[in-house]
């Protein structure tokens, strides 16, 4: 049989006659791209179970991990099957969360403009944690309104929480309570706007 000129030999409809995938289902039609495909997770060398952080449903992922030069890197993330509530699905927001992780742009700092300021600054956590601490304490102190209207109302409206979409049932309880606990009665989630 003379020899076939590659663009015919490498044919599906040629492979399918000619071989053993007469449906044409399988090897007839595949491509050497498609032959060259590898599962994204399979560079991972360790599977980690996590939460989506993007809204309150609370999705399962795992996020696959691999080690190279010391140094951990998130490869993958993909939806938890083992998960009661997602069953391994992700929304569209869930299933691209590896870029939050992994984008060069993402902050990993506390930043700072202070009032007036024009640029932003770097702060440490713990430096940024007792600013916020100080402004409470005093925000309370200055603006408590023990009675009003000739009733004791024992409160604050110079505070108000305004919580975000990831935050959990768990963190909302505690949230709530502090809160409460100190006298503000503005509390909000994204939730519920
Ligand atoms: S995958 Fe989508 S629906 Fe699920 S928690 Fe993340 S953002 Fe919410």
């Amino acid at each position: 049989m003379p020899q076939l000129p590659g663009w015919i030999a490498n044919w599906p409809a040629y492979r399918q006659l000619t071989g053993r995938d007469r449906l044409g289902r399988g090897e007839a039609v595949r491509s050497p791209h498609t032959e060259a495909a590898a599962p994204r997770t399979q560079a991972a060398d360790r599977v980690v179970s996590s939460i989506c952080p993007y809204c309150a449903v609370g999705c399962g992922q795992r996020v696959y991990v691999a080690s190279a030069g010391g140094r951990d890197a998130v490869t993958q993330i993909e939806g938890d099957p083992d998960s009661p509530v997602s069953r391994g699905r992700l929304c569209p927001k869930g299933a691209a969360s590896k870029q939050l992780v992994t984008q060069p742009g993402r902050l990993t700092k506390v930043a700072y403009r202070r009032p007036y300021g024009t640029a932003w600054e770097q702060l440490s956590l713990d430096q940024a944690m007792d600013m916020i601490a100080d402004r409470v304490i005093a925000t309370r102190r200055d603006t408590w309104q023990e009675h009003h209207g000739g009733q004791r109302v024992a409160r604050t409206l110079g505070i108000a929480s305004l919580g975000g979409a990831t935050l959990d049932n768990e963190e909302n309880y505690l949230i709530k309570k502090l809160w409460t606990a100190l006298g503000a009665i503005q509390i909000e989630n994204q939730a519920r706007i």
